[in-house]
């Protein structure tokens, strides 16, 4: 990988200028009414690298809805806790099918296709429910300690408008339920997935609190082992097939990098042995994917030529 250099900051603020200045295009996720009101023209971009270098550049700093890339964090969690068990529940094939797709559900008899669909991330919720004595604390605890920061907080206005407009959800909950791969109630497995939906982070943030996934699982700045070197590997397989929606073949055919992007408008890309990309800019393109971000990611990764195929 590249030796990053004080060039990267400048190139970085020069993508956030590129990206605001394209044509109008992508809309904001409108499903629940507190996404519809962001400021859709806000753009930003950070880079954090395993040598503990940050740089960032527009919005960077702005909290926003992490929504799907909270995903990650869960199924690191879910990993450590249940090991190789955990995928005789859920399976880590790409779905091909929209992220909130229940055909392929009661197809597969409710085994989820991967884990960073939301039947997947649901299962993955009901793991932590039924495994942590106190899931949500556990879950944000350990996002706060992967940032370094104890203010990260979850958005209580998103989080009950989730619970509100959560029906699809629920009724992939109580699917899998009926297959008997739902081990906690239900409602229980929904508030913890809506609330991991709902943290607050900024790029800076994000790309900090991902680094170990870029460095085997080791925390880069503090040593600590996140997950085993074999589960760092895992996710970013799983990222690479499946976490761009129904664009994922096509964002390793262009970018090829794990990754994973929520409705929020966040794209996490991780680039092992380097470090970790976030852009953020809430104008969604058709497959869910933010359309500010995809571009500065793209631009990113073939300057400095990060693809691992
Ligand atoms: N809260 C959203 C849902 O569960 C998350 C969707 C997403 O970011 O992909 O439908």
């Amino acid at each position: 990988p590249p030796q990053p250099d004080t060039d990267l900051q400048a190139f970085c603020e020069a993508l956030v200028a590129e990206a605001k200045a394209l044509p109008d295009s992508g809309k904001l996720a409108n499903y629940i009414p507190v996404l519809a009101e962001v400021n859709p023209y806000q753009a930003g971009l950070a880079v954090a690298t395993i040598d503990g270098q940050l740089f960032s550049a527009g919005d960077a700093r702005t909290g926003f809805s992490i929504q799907s890339v909270s995903k990650i964090f869960g199924l690191v969690l879910a990993m450590n806790r249940l090991g190789d068990s955990l995928w005789k529940r859920v399976n880590m094939e790409p779905s091909g099918m929209p992220f909130n797709s229940i055909m392929q559900l009661e197809w597969e008899h409710g085994i989820p296709r991967n884990p960073v669909i939301n039947a997947g991330a649901i299962l993955v919720a009901d793991v932590l429910v039924s495994h942590y004595s106190s899931s949500k604390t556990a879950f944000i605890g350990f996002i706060r300690q992967l940032a370094g920061n104890e203010d990260i907080f979850v958005d209580d206005k998103v989080f009950r408008s989730e619970k509100l407009h959560g029906n699809r959800n629920a009724a992939m909950g109580y699917l899998m339920k009926s297959f008997g791969n739902i081990e906690a109630e239900v409602p229980k497995v929904l508030d913890q997935y809506f609330y991991q939906c709902s943290v607050n982070m900024t790029c800076e943030q994000l790309a900090r609190s991902l680094t170990f996934l870029a460095n085997k699982g080791v925390q880069p700045n503090t040593e600590r082992v996140i997950c085993p070197r074999r589960n760092a590997h895992r996710v970013n397989a799983i990222l690479s097939t499946s976490g761009m929606y129904n664009q994922s073949g096509e964002f390793a055919f262009t970018v090829g990098l794990p990754a994973k992007s929520g409705v929020g408008g966040g794209i996490v890309a991780v680039v092992p042995g380097f470090g970790v990309i976030c852009a953020w800019s809430p104008r969604l393109n058709e497959y869910g994917n933010s359309y500010l971000g995809m571009h500065m990611i793209a631009r990113l990764t073939e300057h400095l030529g990060l693809s691992v195929y």
